[in-house]
């Protein structure tokens, strides 16, 4: 069907029967822009606006610390948690919203090596297995858990998603995957991968970071160990609105994490020089709380809670199906090289082509108010979000990259900014 869309009426007629359109309008998002960075940071909320005018005058202001119990402060990492949790095939008290995706990344590998380290071939399970391609921060924060630890941990980078069953073994300790990579936005299959490197003792760990809030994930019948991903992108929390943490239920028990903060201990206010782990997912916390951070994170989540994945599965791919189609039918010749996979079960949400002047072009779109972002080396990406992109959005955008092209209206040699 989207193969046979070539003019902008037609995409008009996909908005007008898109039973998503309507959830647009919850959406603050300025005229004139075509936003294709949802990937990246997730658009306001309106409700965003009510909802930080409450925590600031009156909770903060008026109550004080009065808020900490009656305004549910305390709660809200475990309380928004268990909201979120659907949305990634989780049950009641298996998530936390707290710290970001780079610490809570930390804290669950240490916790996976950790139990790991109890096993009796210990001594041989030494490897951390993940894709040089994966988002650096992950492959950073491993590298320095491994170096600080000093046990012999060693990280084996993978070059592609087939090399995988080969490079997990026997050796392998956790095997640390972002389910949809920031780059290219190809999507693994995560039930397969996970039984496979369990299949082999190892622990696995899931980065959400660009599928959750963009695609049905079911974290439980995946039979995953561990996830972390973040709620500014898909889930518009909000810039640098903090992430979240899984673990699973069977691992509740034995989950220790080495950032013993007082928000972890079974009885913070008992004020004990000693630190008891808390039972459950709250073991996942460390401190004290963004809150006016994290109170945003709830506007996002109510979104979802009024359609559900596989609907905004099903409008997500017929977005990126007409982006590629479009793409290469009204920009064809210009060297524009697809970087994501066609098959519907290899593709998140995000689109990428890759041009020899991908950052010049990026910037001549965002100048035309089409925002999309540009990933090293040459990659242009543009993000598709369910909830509020619509079908003329991906239209006017190829409209306008397709005259930046023909015109070469783009700077060569752009300078870069310090944000791509
Ligand atoms: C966006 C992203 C992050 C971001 O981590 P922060 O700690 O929030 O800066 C981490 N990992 C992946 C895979 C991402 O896509």
């Amino acid at each position: 069907m989207i193969k046979h869309i070539n003019t902008r009426a037609a995409c008009e007629t996909l908005d007008a029967n898109d039973p998503l359109a309507p959830l647009r309008a919850q959406f603050a998002l300025p005229p004139g822009v075509v936003y294709l960075d949802g990937n990246s940071l997730g658009a306001r909320p309106k409700a965003a606006l009510q909802r930080a005018q409450k925590v600031i005058e009156e909770e903060w202001g008026n109550d004080l610390i009065r808020s900490w119990n009656k305004a549910g402060w305390f709660d809200l990492p475990a309380r928004l948690g268990n909201k979120l949790a659907p949305l990634i095939g989780a049950g009641d008290n298996e998530v936390v919203i707290t710290d970001s995706t780079s610490i809570n990344l930390f804290k669950m590998l240490a916790a996976a090596l950790q139990m790991q380290a109890s096993q009796p071939d210990s001594a041989t399970r030494k490897v951390i297995v993940t894709e040089r391609d994966n988002f650096p921060t992950d492959i950073y924060m491993a590298q320095g858990l491994a170096e600080w630890l000093d046990r012999g941990y060693r990280i084996r980078l993978v070059d592609s998603p087939q090399e995988l069953s080969s490079a997990v073994n026997a050796e392998t300790a956790v095997l640390m995957l972002t389910h949809v990579n920031y780059r290219s936005g190809h999507l693994h299959d995560m039930q397969a991968v996970t039984a496979a490197a369990q299949a082999h003792g190892a622990l696995v760990l899931w980065d959400l970071a660009h599928s959750a809030g963009a695609l049905p994930i079911d974290l439980h019948a995946a039979n995953a160990d561990f996830a972390v991903g973040c709620t500014y992108k898909y889930m518009n929390g909000g810039p640098g609105a903090p992430a979240f943490a899984w673990i699973a239920p069977r691992h509740h028990a034995q989950f220790r994490q080495p950032l013993s903060g007082w928000w972890g201990h079974r009885a913070p206010f008992t004020m004990q020089p000693d630190f008891a782990p808390t039972d459950g997912i709250r073991r996942a916390l460390c401190g004290t709380q963004p809150i006016v951070s994290l109170a945003m994170v709830e506007s996002g989540l109510d979104i979802f809670a009024q359609t559900d994945m596989q609907a905004l599965r099903t409008k997500s791919l017929a977005l990126t199906d007409l982006f590629i189609a479009l793409v290469e039918s009204r920009c064809a010749g210009q060297q524009l090289t697809l970087v994501t996979p066609r098959d519907h079960a290899q593709r998140g949400s995000h689109v990428s082509f890759a041009h020899a002047h991908g950052y010049g072009i990026m910037r001549a779109l965002i100048a035309r108010g089409v925002i999309g972002d540009y990933r090293e080396p040459q990659v242009m990406r543009f993000g598709f979000t369910p909830l509020y992109t619509r079908f003329i959005d991906v239209w006017d955008a190829v409209e306008s990259l397709r005259q930046i092209l023909v015109d070469t209206d783009y700077e060569i040699s752009a300078q870069q900014e310090a944000v791509t």
